[in-house]
């Protein structure tokens, strides 16, 4: 029998790696011009790292993460279920946050979690992850919405998605609120749907999340998380909206946004998108002042956020589909009876003097023109460059175009290849 990838994790292949490599280029590229710095933590992580800054009661500890223990039995250990509880444990332990120094990090890679696959939830999955460190105001979360809106403009899709916003306060307005919700909804209690009947004694501020309709109809008359905010998170909650504003990034106000990490403080933002199906949120983050406590017993403010790429991909294509563009660089070396290796020696030759192009090259001997040609075609090579007897003995190439029809094939002399396709590009 045949042995498949693991359930809920996916190969991602040849052809639809190009439209990653896109997002990822476009990605890398809007966060160094925000100045963001990268780092990269390993995947693997002490388990308590997690269950103690996520929380123990919440979805992702209690039952979504991939768990063992070593050889010994002495250490239990995860695979990382999201990226922010490892990069403040690697900033504590490289003393980048200490003394009010202010960081600017992103990652991207894989998070794994146990949840039942479907459409954009998988248990192996990549997410951009970007944290602010040691920005006390408002500021931290405005420049990671503003680069998150740049991001989305550049792929333009701005249009698809949108931003949702919210402030949980601080933890005495969270205990608060738990309380009055609970207070609200055990009149209910049988009306509610299982989950949420469980949710009321571990986790009630995640009922607000539940995606059903009964129990959304109940919430109808809740009351609200922010009128339990204390003077200040109200303050900075105000300042948020009016700076969004001010900068042009639209956004609504969901006062049922929680998260599902109880790390969080004041502002949570999600962006969701309508292409999406069930699984609608695209990324979301928040400041979460408390966690370099827990970590690292250390007063750090901060704030980040994180996207699924997979989710990210999906509204792209949604819009744009998967296929792949012409490339114009994209060359193919078609020869006459040479053997192998003087194909392979001109093909480094061309590389050499032509350090733009992509150059393919056909691995069968002894093929004809006509099926290298077929082969060039395949591949989606834009250009063939041919190299017949003639050619050989006068040291020169000859340059056809296989996707623009007008353009006329050229015979030029090897060495003024490079300027030529220059030229013409
Ligand atoms: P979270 O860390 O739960 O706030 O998730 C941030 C983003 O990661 C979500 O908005 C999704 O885009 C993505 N994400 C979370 N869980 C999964 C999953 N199981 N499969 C695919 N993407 C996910």
């Amino acid at each position: 029998m045949n042995i498949d990838a693991v359930k809920g994790m996916n190969d991602i292949l040849p052809k639809q790696i190009h439209i990653w490599q896109k997002i990822e280029t476009i990605v890398k590229d809007v966060l160094m011009r925000f100045c963001f710095d990268e780092i990269r933590m390993p995947i693997l992580e002490y388990t308590n790292l997690f269950a103690r800054s996520i929380g123990e009661v919440t979805d992702i500890v209690s039952k979504e993460m991939f768990t063992f223990e070593d050889r010994l039995g002495k250490a239990s250990y995860s695979l990382r279920p999201e990226g922010t509880a490892g990069c403040v444990r690697a900033c504590v332990q490289h003393s980048l946050i200490a003394n009010n120094q202010q960081q600017k990090l992103w990652y991207m890679g894989s998070m794994f979690r146990y949840e039942r696959p479907q459409k954009g939830r998988y248990r192996q999955f990549h997410q951009l992850g970007v944290e602010t460190f040691n920005v006390a105001g408002v500021n931290a979360e405005l420049e990671q919405l503003l680069l998150m809106q740049n991001i989305l403009q550049i792929l333009n899709i701005e249009e698809n998605v949108t931003l949702k916003i919210n402030s949980i306060g601080n933890f005495a307005t969270r205990n608060n609120y738990k309380q009055a919700l609970v207070e609200y909804l055990m009149p209910y209690h049988d009306e509610l749907d299982p989950d949420s009947q469980n949710r009321l004694k571990h986790n009630p501020l995640r009922i607000l999340d539940s995606k059903i309709e009964k129990t959304q109809e109940i919430l109808l008359n809740a009351p609200k998380i922010t009128e339990f905010l204390g003077a200040e998170s109200l303050a900075h909650y105000m300042q948020l909206k009016q700076s969004l504003t001010q900068l042009n990034i639209k956004f609504i106000e969901d006062h049922k946004l929680v998260r599902g990490l109880d790390y969080y403080n004041d502002t949570v933002f999600e962006w969701v998108s309508n292409d999406l199906g069930s699984q609608n949120a695209i990324g979301g983050g928040g400041r979460y002042d408390g966690l370099g406590t827990i970590i690292g017993n250390m007063d750090v403010k901060a704030s980040g956020f994180a996207i699924g790429l997979e989710r990210l991909l999906l509204v792209y294509m949604a819009k744009f589909g998967g296929e792949k563009l012409l490339d114009q660089n994209h060359a193919y070396l078609i020869c006459s009876g040479e053997s192998d290796t003087i194909k392979l020696l001109l093909a480094a030759k061309i590389r050499n003097i032509c350090p733009n192009i992509k150059l393919d090259i056909c691995m069968q001997d002894a093929l004809g023109f006509k099926a290298q040609f077929k082969k060039a075609d395949k591949v989606g090579a834009a250009v063939a460059l041919i190299i017949g007897a003639d050619e050989l003995a006068n040291n020169s190439i000859t340059v056809k175009f296989l996707r623009d029809s007008e353009k006329q094939q050229i015979t030029i002399p090897f060495n003024e290849l490079n300027k030529h396709l220059q030229e013409i590009q």
